[in-house]
């Protein structure tokens, strides 16, 4: 009989979605008259931007005709697109990049996950806590790891505490590490990180021959100049960071898909017998090997972001859900709560009054307020007594959440 991947049973049942599925259902069932808001989801709601979409369908129609169809294209993407990538939003950061370092795929979640095939299974992989679950569990399944212990926390993994003293910004690890995922602004903290913080950790990869893995997802929720969009403003970590950055939620492509990688040529490793060599020659192989591209329609809709419409429109969305951070972080904090995040990402993180978990303020909310958000715990031990809540719902519903909060929870 087959052999199965037994690094897959190491990993805890997917609790936290689930969970709070079935919390709400019995909830709605015995209070069938309640309006529940959700707040919980990290999923857009807004449509796409008129611009992508007439530019998305003109592509459709292309594939209707013979002059026009579109086939196989590059594995790595559009040369137009990735050009108006690096144009649009690396050049006016002052980072130059090559076309052949940027690598457009169908969505960040896979490029996080797909990584970790160019690297050796030996490598010592540090992770936040709490995190987004797709970096640790990948580490799970690829066999990196042994089993978790009664916190959630996998032998050999470095977890990071990430906690309110830290400012929710991890400390540099102690020993040596070979992989550190970074990811600001943070999901689910809400936490950015300055320059000089950034600096630190491009320091700390230099000196020891490690990879940032930066998860840039949210960039385009920054709000304050000051703050880095991008790991290559930091003087030297083109040699040393990998860049994953998404259309899902800084355009609204979470259900159309689409992603992109940096692997910038200068980032290196070493062969088993000790010679160094290229990431991005690694990475091309795997990509020209194990994938054929994000479809043509969607690609002319990602690179319609980048024109003078599209992106005036797509801003005019992401003021909107900045709003509905301001709205949700103002009225939390005016009931008493302590709130962080939420200015340069859609992501508030509250911590739970009178020390609750993180799970009984989810029963708290839920019944008393009946809005619905995400216990911190589920990203890790960590994120014990705080919570999440996201700033992507509809606005009149944001607005009725924050009234329901201020006036009923006791
Ligand atoms: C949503 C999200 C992504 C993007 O995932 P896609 O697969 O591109 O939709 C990546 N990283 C983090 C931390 C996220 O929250």
């Amino acid at each position: 009989m087959a052999k199965i991947n037994d690094n897959y049973l190491k990993l805890k049942a997917g609790y936290l979605f689930p969970e709070i599925g079935r919390r709400v259902r019995a909830f709605a069932a015995a209070n069938p008259e309640a309006k529940v808001i959700r707040l919980g989801i990290g999923d857009v709601t807004r449509p796409l931007a008129p611009a992508v979409i007439k530019a998305f369908h003109e592509a459709v129609d292309d594939l209707a005709t013979v002059e026009n169809f579109a086939g196989y294209g590059p594995e790595q993407g559009y040369d137009w697109l990735i050009n108006a990538i690096i144009e649009k939003s690396y050049k006016p950061l002052g980072v130059d990049l090559k076309t052949e370092e940027m690598f457009v795929s169908d969505g960040s979640k896979c490029d996080c996950a797909n990584i970790l095939d160019i690297f050796a299974l030996d490598n010592v992989v540090a992770i936040g806590d709490p995190v987004y679950p797709v970096y640790n569990d990948t580490n799970v399944m690829i066999g990196r790891t042994g089993e978790a212990d009664e916190k959630g926390h996998y032998k050999g993994i470095v977890y990071l505490p990430c906690t309110e003293e830290n400012g929710f910004i991890p400390a540099l690890p102690t020993g040596k590490v070979d992989i550190i995922y970074l990811c600001f602004p943070n999901n689910p903290t809400g936490t950015v990180a300055s320059k000089a913080e950034l600096k630190k950790w491009v320091d700390y990869a230099l000196a020891n021959d490690a990879v940032i893995f930066y998860d840039a997802a949210y960039e385009a929720f920054i709000t304050d100049p000051s703050i880095p969009h991008s790991i290559y403003e930091v003087e030297g970590a083109k040699k040393c960071a990998i860049e994953f950055r998404s259309f899902s939620k800084t355009a609204g492509f979470t259900g159309v898909r689409c992603g992109l990688v940096v692997v910038p040529e200068e980032v290196m490793g070493t062969t088993e017998s000790g010679e160094k060599y290229s990431f991005n020659k690694l990475w091309l192989r795997r990509t020209t090997t194990k994938f054929n591209g994000a479809s043509y329609p969607v690609q002319k809709a990602a690179a319609a972001v980048y024109s003078e419409e599209g992106w005036k429109q797509n801003k005019e969305i992401i003021d909107y859900y900045m709003e509905n951070a301001r709205i949700i972080r103002e009225g939390l904090a005016a009931a008493g709560l302590t709130v962080f995040g939420g200015v340069n990402a859609p992501y508030i993180w509250l911590k739970t009054p009178d020390g609750l978990s993180s799970w009984d303020f989810f029963d708290k909310l839920l019944n008393e307020c009946n809005v619905v958000g995400t216990p911190g715990s589920g990203f890790g031990p960590a994120g014990e007594g705080y919570f999440r809540l996201s700033a992507f719902g509809n606005r009149d519903n944001v607005i009725e959440a924050v009234e329901r909060i201020k006036k009923n929870l006791k």
